[in-house]
């Protein structure tokens, strides 16, 4: 089965309100849609701008895209999988086209999504949803919210005020008795930061803190991993499978992030999930703001991989203004369920 034509655009969906982290603030999700070809069928992917991240924005997703489109067209489907994963290409685009050839693979054997990822348990998922970073009176009350529409699950974004952070943290957790609260620094805190912050919330519960230090500082994150009881979770540490090994050998944290975004897509992350469940450690399966094709199919993968996927941070659909209809899943407050 060879591709026979690849077309690509920009896409954007309109927020409810503002996604504000310590790295940016954006009002619409955009990303680049592609559609690869083959005479029978055709297999949609999606990458969002995030130049803080993984610095695309969508002039450089598309200009990837272009610069290997000629070389794609006409070659087989399996062929242009090992080709993408070695591109010298942006870590987004690559993941765009290879859930596209994915997509394109599971339909040339007549399998669906699930499938084909080989999914046996069906039961709901549950995504955490962002508290966005803000004024503390603010972030409580999208907390509350979130907490009043069954999302219990809530992943509050802080920022390098280190104060704020505490008393946000604090507030929230104070106020929501039965939420789960992750926090996410998003690398804005210093490793002194951070233990300040582990002591002065020692008494409250927390799920999770999430990237407290620069992602190049491992050695202030191992620091941290050991000085708490809270599950260190690394994100921006992490975004190939050399990454994770790199982090889950040296023991830097407990848990690992994967997105498909930052690894370069489902063949990749693959890897990285079994990766770690050898090693027994546990992942959050993450997402940058994203469109809903992208998010679908991570959504497959977070089911397929259940066991080792401790945390689903899956929620882009939610903070969109209406929810379209390309999902194969339906969302129930955090809860999560594919379609029948
Ligand atoms: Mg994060």
């Amino acid at each position: 089965m060879k591709l026979t034509k690849i077309v690509y655009e920009r896409k954007q969906i309109p927020l409810k309100t503002p996604f504000i982290t310590a790295l940016r603030s954006v009002e619409n999700v955009e990303f680049v849609r592609v559609y690869l070809y083959t005479q029978e069928f055709v297999g949609i992917g999606e990458a969002p701008a995030t130049k803080a991240i993984t610095g695309e924005d969508i002039e450089n997703i598309m200009h990837s895209i272009a610069a290997i489109q000629r070389t794609l067209e006409g070659m087989e489907v399996q062929e242009a999988l090992l080709y993408v994963q070695s591109a010298d290409i942006g870590s987004s685009a690559k993941a765009a086209l290879d859930m596209a050839l994915l997509i394109l693979l599971a339909k040339q054997t007549g399998q669906t999504l699930a499938d084909f990822f080989g999914i046996k348990d069906f039961a709901p998922l549950y995504t955490d949803v962002t508290i966005s970073f803000n004024k503390t009176d603010t972030m409580l009350q999208d907390a509350r919210t979130a907490f009043e529409k069954k999302q219990h699950i809530l992943k509050v974004k802080v920022a390098d005020d280190i104060e704020h952070a505490i008393k946000t943290i604090r507030t929230i957790a104070l106020d929501l008795h039965g939420a789960e609260i992750l926090v996410d620094a998003n690398q804005a805190w210093s490793l002194e930061d951070t233990l300040y912050f582990i002591d002065e919330t020692k008494d409250i519960k927390l799920a999770l803190i999430e990237q407290p230090v620069d992602a190049k500082d491992t050695d202030s994150l191992k620091s941290i991993t050991e000085y708490c009881d809270i599950a260190i979770l690394a994100d921006e540490a992490v975004f190939t499978l050399e990454d994770a090994k790199k982090i889950i050998e040296s023991q830097s944290a407990d848990m690992i992030n994967i997105k498909l975004m930052k690894c370069g897509g489902v063949t990749p992350a693959i890897e990285i999930l079994k990766y770690a469940r050898d090693k027994g450690v546990m992942c959050m399966l993450g997402s940058m703001l994203e469109g809903p094709h992208s998010i679908n199919i991570a959504l497959y993968l977070a089911m397929a991989f259940r066991d080792v996927v401790k945390f689903v941070d899956l929620d882009s659909p939610l903070l969109y203004k209406e929810l379209p209809s390309e999902l194969d899943f339906m969302y129930e407050g955090c809860k999560i369920s594919l379609k029948k």
